[in-house]
């Protein structure tokens, strides 16, 4: 078997949900060499390469996958954790199974656009994050040299839903918030 086993390493609430849990899980080998294989093989992944990462959805929640290790966010509680783990170990056996038959794929699927995220800011410009303006701000989260909590707006009430949409779309790109 390709991946013996992937450990329960870490669980906390979820940061975009409060009512969620996330949790961290150590692989029981290196997998970075099945992620082009894994980016083929799974329809919505998104896979970085510079960043060595392979990010895909199950179901609502969110699987950000390491060299070494995977974080889950959006589960709903520990056995949903280790339910979402067993799917995530067969789906690594799958794919190495069937590694013949899949052509690699290096390349990231599918980027955000810096207006993905705009859509969900403020859009008042007001430049307290470091830049001067919110469209600016956005293509920060998206090349990752910002992090959403420089808004200072992004905390209040009101502004709930939109910044879990920004998170969500900053953990698909396999960033950490
Ligand atoms: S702090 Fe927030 S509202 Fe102000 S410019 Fe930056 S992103 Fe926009």
């Amino acid at each position: 078997m390709y991946l013996e086993s992937i450990d329960l390493s870490f669980i906390q609430p979820c940061t975009t949900n409060s009512n969620r849990i996330r949790i961290k899980g150590s692989f029981s080998r290196d997998v970075e060499e099945l992620f082009p294989y894994l980016n083929t093989y799974l329809k919505t992944a998104i896979y970085n390469k510079e960043g060595k990462t392979l990010t895909f959805n199950y179901s609502q929640k969110i699987i950000i996958m390491y060299k070494y290790e995977v974080a889950i966010s959006k589960l709903l509680n520990e056995t949903d954790a280790f339910e979402t783990l067993d799917y995530l170990k067969e789906i690594i056996n799958e794919c190495d199974s069937k590694r013949n038959e899949i052509i690699p794929n290096y390349d990231m699927r599918k980027l955000p656009s810096p207006i993905d995220i705009y859509k969900y800011l403020p859009k008042i410009n007001c430049g307290k994050c470091g830049v001067s303006t919110c469209l600016a701000f956005a293509t920060k989260l998206i090349n990752g040299s910002f992090k959403l909590s420089r808004c200072v707006h992004m905390n209040e009430a009101g502004n709930e839903k939109n910044k879990e949409e920004i998170e969500t779309i900053l953990l698909m790109l396999g960033y950490e918030l």
